[in-house]
């Protein structure tokens, strides 16, 4: 059975089948809704429910969806499934529409300790493979149980045939912990994608504020290489927050990257710097700094990924500051929700 969903603010409709949440619906028919975790925790694929009904699996309301939201007649198209034919209001992300998701095995060709949690992962893709993606997008690797883990890629979509990401070791974590300690060269792996829209807005010329959270660095790292390679059209300042100096594992890197490029600036901000590091450089919350260096948000873009409450510090303390609706990009490091 199918149903139909009408996108009001665009003249677009699609349908979506039995079982199949909204945003997996347009997904697969090319109608790309923002999205992040498609956990139901992040609320990027917040839409308006103009008419029509939805219904969500399970007892509990998605965490995303407060009360207020629900009454408001928000729904979370990552988690909805349509009870007959809709009308929705929510916004669709063209640029990454056209890019197929796939379903691909690929090969452990590296694997390098960036920092003492920071694992670097290269995969190599089956030979005359291509994996398509904009900078700052997302895979799934596809667990044999069912499970998935996300993760950004950190290289920039021109690498051929191989693909990096930066993963950090949760304490406890299934399977972080298997890439710390089972993870051999050579094994094999199964991945999907790309997810997300955790995009750079080419279109826009406003000044950038680029934040990482640790690994939140994987998706900007991807960003700042297409600037390297294309050049720059607009000012970047890039803050990354972490505990100690040691934790900043593309630092010296960065060093480099500012010195070659007039549009970067790079700001280190630690939270937890050890004695030994001898820091004379900013301390504290990353998005704090941020306020400081700019106590007028208004006019520039933010691109924020890592931790859930650092992103969650920054939607709620930028508006305060200035930040206009809109201008405020992410990526939120969800956990997988294993639904167990
Ligand atoms: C879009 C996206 C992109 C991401 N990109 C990256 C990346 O580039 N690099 C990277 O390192 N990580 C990234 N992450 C986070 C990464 O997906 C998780 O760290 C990973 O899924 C953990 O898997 P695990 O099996 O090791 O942990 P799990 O076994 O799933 O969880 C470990 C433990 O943490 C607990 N836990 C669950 N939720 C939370 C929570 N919200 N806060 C604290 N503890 C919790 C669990 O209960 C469990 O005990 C990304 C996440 C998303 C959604």
């Amino acid at each position: 059975m199918t149903d139909k969903v009408k996108l009001v603010n665009d003249s677009r409709s699609f349908n979506t089948q039995t079982g199949e949440n909204i945003l997996s619906a347009g997904l697969r028919q090319g109608i790309v809704i923002p999205h992040n975790c498609r956990n139901g925790f992040c609320g990027s694929c917040m839409g308006l429910l103009h008419g029509g009904q939805v219904e969500y699996e399970g007892d509990e309301k998605p965490r995303a969806l407060t009360e207020d939201k629900e009454k408001a007649g928000y729904v979370l198209c990552c988690q909805a499934h349509t009870k007959g034919d809709i009308e929705l209001e929510v916004e669709t992300i063209d640029a990454v529409a056209d890019i197929e998701i796939k379903t691909l095995p690929c090969r452990v060709n590296r694997l390098e300790k960036m920092a003492d949690d920071v694992m670097l992962v290269e995969l190599k893709l089956p030979p005359h493979e291509k994996f398509i993606f904009h900078a700052g997008q997302y895979l799934d690797f596809l667990l044999r149980d069912g499970r998935r883990r996300s993760f950004s890629m950190a290289n920039p979509p021109s690498s051929e045939g191989v693909i990096e990401l930066h993963i950090r070791e949760v304490p406890g974590g299934f399977f972080t912990g298997q890439v710390f300690n089972e993870m051999k060269e050579k094994d094999m792996l199964r991945i999907q994608g790309p997810f997300g829209t955790f995009i750079l807005r080419d279109d826009s010329s406003r000044p950038a504020v680029m934040i990482a959270g640790g690994t939140g660095f994987a998706p900007l790292k991807s960003m700042l290489e297409g600037v390297r390679a294309q050049g720059c059209d607009r000012p970047i300042h890039l803050y990354w927050g972490a505990r100690a100096a040691k934790d900043l594992y593309f630092d010296k890197q960065l060093k480099q990257w500012i010195e070659e490029l007039d549009c970067l600036t790079y700001t280190q901000v630690l939270s937890e710097p050890h004695a030994s590091d001898n820091w004379t450089g900013a301390t504290g919350w990353v998005h704090e700094k941020v306020m400081e260096d700019f106590p007028d948000l208004q006019g520039v873009d933010v691109y924020a990924s890592g931790p859930p409450p650092m992103v969650n510090a920054i939607q709620e303390s930028f508006p305060l500051v200035g930040l206009q609706q809109g201008h405020l990009y992410f990526d939120s490091f969800e956990y997988a929700n294993d639904g167990d």
